[in-house]
């Protein structure tokens, strides 16, 4: 297994390179329409600051911001997959050679210790999280890079019954409105409705991730993300909050049966510059890169 081994890591490391440097299609294509929906003369200015820094960031081969985040790894693995008892090692290696060759900034602060390991390795980093998925001979990874100012908003409450849907959209909008101009607006907002404060912080994290140009199958959630989306846009914060025509990317919500007495509810933001991705291998080692295609 030598030769797959090397050849999956290979593959790795020029993903994650990739994810660091240019934006998936789906968040492009986004920031390109806001930008040319966009008539405030400062507002205009960031997002062409941003198109250029997209560009040069290609051009020059760097990442497209200096804060490259901390790797987190979600990995949905076949169970069949040839080659999942080394995966958790071989991206720990990655991760340490994608920080060297990218070069990724190096975020990882050992806890307790609070000093930094130089390669974005340490305890429970990089983060990983598995599903297994019966039956499939396949393996799909995302990656995201999680930033420091998109993280600061993240929370999670766990409300009282009566609180309900209101409650939580409430929630939704005291949080953005006191710390979504510290994620470098516009904003993805992942909103997780779950029973407890972890679930709901998950599910909220999954909803973060999925593509924006998506809604949830519920018509209930579709409808609160398109209100939501509104309600947030009405604000006007504009790219870094220079106010400007909208706030926000996207808006998914990420739900699951609850508790009859509680309504958890999870926030994560992603910046403009959220940077994910996903690769997928089948069981011969091929692969393919399914988030950045277009351009
Ligand atoms: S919030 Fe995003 S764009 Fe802003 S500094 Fe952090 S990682 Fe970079």
């Amino acid at each position: 297994m030598f030769k797959e081994r090397k050849l999956m890591k290979d593959k790795l490391v020029s993903f994650v390179d990739l994810v660091a440097k240019e934006l998936p299609d789906d968040i492009y294509k986004k920031i390109k329409l806001l930008e040319a929906e966009e008539d405030a003369s400062l507002a205009n200015e960031i997002y062409s600051c941003m198109s250029i820094n997209m560009k040069r960031a290609k051009e020059l081969n760097r990442p497209i911001c200096q804060d490259t985040g901390v790797l987190q790894f979600y990995i949905r693995a076949g169970s069949k997959f040839p080659y999942l008892a080394d995966l958790k090692e071989l991206l720990t290696e990655v991760t340490k050679e994608v920080t060297k060759s990218a070069p990724l900034r190096p975020n990882a602060v050992e806890v307790f210790d609070e000093v930094n390991t130089g390669n974005n390795v340490g305890t429970k980093l990089p983060w990983i999280e598995w599903d297994i998925i019966d039956d499939s001979k396949n393996l799909e990874i995302e990656v995201y890079m999680a930033g420091g100012g998109c993280s600061l908003p993240g929370r999670s409450v766990v409300l009282p019954p009566l609180s309900g849907y209101e409650g939580a959209v409430q929630f939704v909008f005291d949080t953005v409105v006191e710390m979504g101009i510290n994620a470098c607006p516009p904003l993805i907002v992942g909103i997780g409705i779950g029973t407890c404060s972890n679930t709901a912080a998950s599910l909220s994290k999954k909803a973060m991730l999925r593509p924006i140009n998506t809604s949830n199958p519920h018509p209930f959630a579709a409808e609160l993300e398109k209100k939501i989306e509104e309600g947030l846009n009405n604000i006007k914060m504009g790219p870094q909050g220079v106010t400007g025509k909208k706030s926000v990317l996207g808006v998914n919500i990420e739900g699951m049966a609850h508790h009859p007495s509680t309504l958890g509810v999870g926030i994560t933001i992603g910046c403009w510059a959220s940077r994910h991705g996903i690769i997928k291998f089948d069981e011969n080692f091929n692969s393919v890169i399914t988030t950045h295609k277009e351009k």
